[in-house]
């Protein structure tokens, strides 16, 4: 079955589907995305991504994309032609194409971007194992809470972990902060078993794995806050994890090296790595 991808309005075959040059995502990366995951054929949490996609087209002022309605249908018409059973769905809208000036231009409309493809869940011997992260600066802009895609700080982070060795790079601010990863967001659990991460200000993106998780620890009723927490707190930390789409949630069991408590996945992370699955299973 060969690929297709939806740009624009149409459907085309992934190798020739195409955006003009002066768009303004690959000049200014003057856009948003979303990714999505399809477990079973399902895509799982649609509603809080699309609730988050509106949030980044509004603060963004990008007006007139594709409603919620015509989406849905697009996403569902891509994960049928691809024949995804388990993977993702790639959205990405950008201000449109237009010559090349800062301010907003005064014809472009939103292009729209769509691909889909089979992926597998992170291997399992992750989550079994657990892995590690590396500490790096913060060095992106301030408005992280949207989902632009802007990512060359996160592209610098991750290959610096991959160079490390480790899955993930946890950036830090000015004062010695985790925000979040360069994909992923971050969490710890204290010696008092609280499961700690940090509220979603404008300085970490919100993550929709995150959001569904927090709903499980409430319901669950363990101890839960949302605050910023240090380096050195997690690297002392009785557990730490990180969670995204693409991850689901992973044990960290080392961070720059340093083992956290006995340097196995934490007995929390993995009821809630437990848990966290079986809501995506529930949906799909
Ligand atoms: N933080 C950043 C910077 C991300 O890019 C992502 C996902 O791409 C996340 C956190 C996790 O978000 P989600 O759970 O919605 O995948």
């Amino acid at each position: 079955m060969s690929r297709i991808a939806y740009v624009d309005g149409s459907y085309r075959p992934h190798r020739e589907a195409a955006v003009h040059i002066e768009d303004r995502g690959y000049q200014f990366a003057d856009g948003v995305y979303e990714v999505v995951a399809v477990r079973n054929g399902q895509l799982i949490d649609e509603a809080l991504h699309l609730a988050r996609l509106r949030r980044s087209l509004a603060e963004l002022r990008i007006d007139g994309a594709l409603a919620d309605g015509p989406l849905k249908v697009v996403f569902r018409e891509m994960i049928r032609r691809n024949g995804v059973v388990n993977g993702i769905v790639y959205l990405q809208i950008t201000r449109g194409a237009a010559p090349r000036d800062h301010a907003f231009p005064k014809a472009a409309r939103p292009v729209v971007v769509v691909t889909s493809r089979r992926s597998r869940p992170p291997d399992p011997r992750l989550g079994e194992n657990g892995i590690s992260v590396i500490t790096i600066p913060d060095i992106r802009w301030q408005r992280c809470d949207i989902k632009s895609i802007a990512l060359v700080a996160n592209v610098l982070g991750k290959q610096r972990a991959r160079e490390a060795g480790a899955y993930e790079a946890w950036q830090v601010d000015e004062v010695g902060r985790v925000t979040e990863g360069t994909s992923t967001n971050a969490w710890i659990v204290t010696g008092d078993n609280e499961v700690i991460t940090r509220a979603a200000d404008s300085a970490i993106l919100n993550g929709v794995t995150r959001l569904a998780l927090i709903e499980i620890i409430r319901r669950a009723g363990y101890g839960f806050a949302e605050r910023p927490f240090t380096v050195a707190e997690a690297k002392y930390s009785r557990e730490a994890f990180l969670t995204s789409t693409t991850a689901d949630l992973l044990p960290v069991v080392s961070i720059d090296g340093k083992p956290v408590a006995d340097g196995t996945p934490g007995p929390l992370s993995q009821i809630l790595r437990a848990a966290y699955l079986a809501h995506a299973a529930e949906r799909a």
